[in-house]
């Protein structure tokens, strides 16, 4: 069995630092940036004006600590003690409220598609601890029995979980941290930065020169970019299945689970980005999105509409809404497909 784990969106760091023309003047010495590793993910974070870095240095501070409290692998973290709480009430942090209440949410709004409860799936396959095993379909039926967020309780700040249940909040938690770095920054009156938690990439103001920031939506099947997408005070999020997947035969499984058949997703995407204007929301929608396929995430978009998205399928067509197709010259790639209301 060969494993695979890679970091993807350095060159989009790149991409977004190296186009810096246009019509303000600045001091490139006063563009910051902080580069640690976190969140199981490379993360680099770029702030440009008078306190950057003491923000940056803030922002590493949130980050480090949401890690080591979210962290479902850290038996000392709030979530290990969630999964351990056996059917009892707990009591939650502002952080883990915030985090579980609006997952919930979005599980509700997208059917299910993204299930924070998945985490008995998840590690009985191992996915967690970095090896993939395929389970018996009994054995994943069983796990099956100990999920379905509709279960979850939480209210004004107190969780109950059913006993056996277990949750993992990795689909989430990496937008929650670019929020948070969002609000740091903004709080210490840093007016343009570009933060990028291994994917999920919030972009405040402009660049310091007055112009959009480009982002490059990674090509899934080599080098290059599916898609610039150039944008000021956005969150762009992607989910996919070649940043971190397995190969067993010759086939490839992405740590994405189906929650209603609990099977890794299969379904013909290569990756779904989101754009929109909350790192939470857009780092959950990505993967509700990707776990519907490609229809099912082209309906939704029509249906709900407060988004921007590019789907990039496994035979390599790309499909943008009509609100970024005009910056989206899928250079790599063929022709950009429109998505139309
Ligand atoms: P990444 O963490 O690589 O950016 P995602 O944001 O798409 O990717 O989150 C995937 C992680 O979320 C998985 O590693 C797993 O822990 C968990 N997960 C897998 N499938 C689901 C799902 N359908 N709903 C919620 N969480 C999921
Ligand atoms: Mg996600």
């Amino acid at each position: 069995m060969k494993s695979k784990n890679k970091t993807k969106f350095l060159s989009v760091f790149l991409t977004a630092l190296m186009l810096l023309t246009g019509c303000k003047s600045y001091n490139e010495a006063d563009i910051k940036t902080s580069e640690f590793f976190a969140m199981d993910t490379y993360i680099s974070i770029s702030a440009y004006g008078e306190n950057a870095e003491n923000a940056l240095d803030n922002c590493r501070k949130e980050i480090k600590s949401l890690d080591s409290q979210l962290s479902v692998t850290n038996s000392d973290s709030e979530v290990c003690r969630i999964n351990s709480s056996k059917g009892e009430t707990v009591s939650l942090s502002n952080d883990a409220d915030r985090i579980i209440t609006a997952a919930l949410e979005l599980s509700e709004k997208t059917n299910g598609a993204l299930d924070i409860s998945l985490y008995p799936v998840v590690s009985g396959m191992c996915f967690t601890f970095g090896e993939y095993q395929s389970p018996s379909e009994k054995a994943l039926n069983d796990l099956l029995k100990n999920t379905g967020y509709e279960k979850i309780s939480c209210k004004d700040g107190i969780l109950t979980l059913p006993k056996d249940f277990k949750i993992d909040l990795g689909a989430v938690a990496k937008g929650y941290g670019s929020d948070r770095a969002i609000q740091i920054l903004k709080e210490k009156g840093v007016t343009s930065a570009l933060v990028n938690l291994g994917g999920n990439i919030a972009l405040l103001g402009s660049k310091p020169d007055g112009s959009d920031w480009s982002v490059g939506v990674q090509n899934p099947f080599g080098e290059g970019y599916a898609c610039i997408v150039k944008s000021r005070d956005k969150y762009i999020v992607t989910s996919g299945n070649y940043q971190r997947y397995f190969e067993e035969n010759g086939k490839r499984y992405c740590h994405i689970i189906d929650p209603k058949t609990g099977y890794p997703v299969d379904n013909g995407l290569a990756s779904v980005t989101v754009i929109g204007d909350g790192g939470l929301i857009c780092d959950g929608l990505s993967t509700a999105l990707f776990v519907m396929g490609e229809q099912g995430a082209v309906d939704f978009w029509k249906e709900q509409g407060d988004f921007e998205m590019i789907i990039v399928t496994e035979d390599k067509r790309v499909l943008a809404t009509e609100g970024i197709f005009g910056d989206c010259p899928a250079a790599e790639l063929g022709e950009v497909v429109k998505i139309e209301k």
